[in-house]
């Protein structure tokens, strides 16, 4: 047996697409990923949505903040961009604006009857609630149990 066939692929991360080759086909996720309960969950549903989804593909959020033109094109280029905030502040769709991008879908975490917490300890049980009720809306389908 070769030291390739060895290799326990269980174990293996799970590549995910490039977002800049492939952003056409892909539904670009930018979350806020802020330091509180909410965004917390934010960018974990952004995970659940890649990880899940068929075509969605979290992105850099702030690459795009910090102007980086290869992220702002995966923006422009996007097949649609859903954005992801923790609280009514919503820097990230501040970012995605201020980059000229358009915004297909824009989500609040609070939105969803969730209180802004100054910790990170979420519970994965919100996580899904927010992520089944976001792939609803867009019409995104999901490979979890919910
Ligand atoms: S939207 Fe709210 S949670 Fe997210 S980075 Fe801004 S202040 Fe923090």
């Amino acid at each position: 047996m070769s030291e390739t066939e060895k290799v326990d692929m269980e174990k293996l991360p799970r590549f995910l697409p490039s977002c800049h080759k492939e952003a056409e086909k892909l539904d670009i996720i930018f979350t806020c990923s802020g330091a509180a309960s909410v965004g917390k969950i934010g960018h974990e549903v952004g995970v659940l949505l890649t990880n899940a989804g068929q075509t969605a593909r979290l992105c850099c959020t702030t690459a795009v903040a910090a102007g980086s033109k290869m992220h702002i094109d995966i923006g422009h280029r996007a097949k649609r961009v859903i954005v992801i905030d923790g609280c009514p502040m919503r820097c990230a769709t501040k970012v995605i604006e201020k980059a000229d991008i358009k915004i297909d879908h824009s989500f609040t975490i609070t939105d969803f009857g969730i209180t802004k917490q100054p910790t990170l300890d979420v519970s994965d049980e919100d996580v899904l609630k927010v992520a089944l009720q976001i792939a609803e809306e867009v019409g995104m389908k999901l490979n979890v149990k919910p």
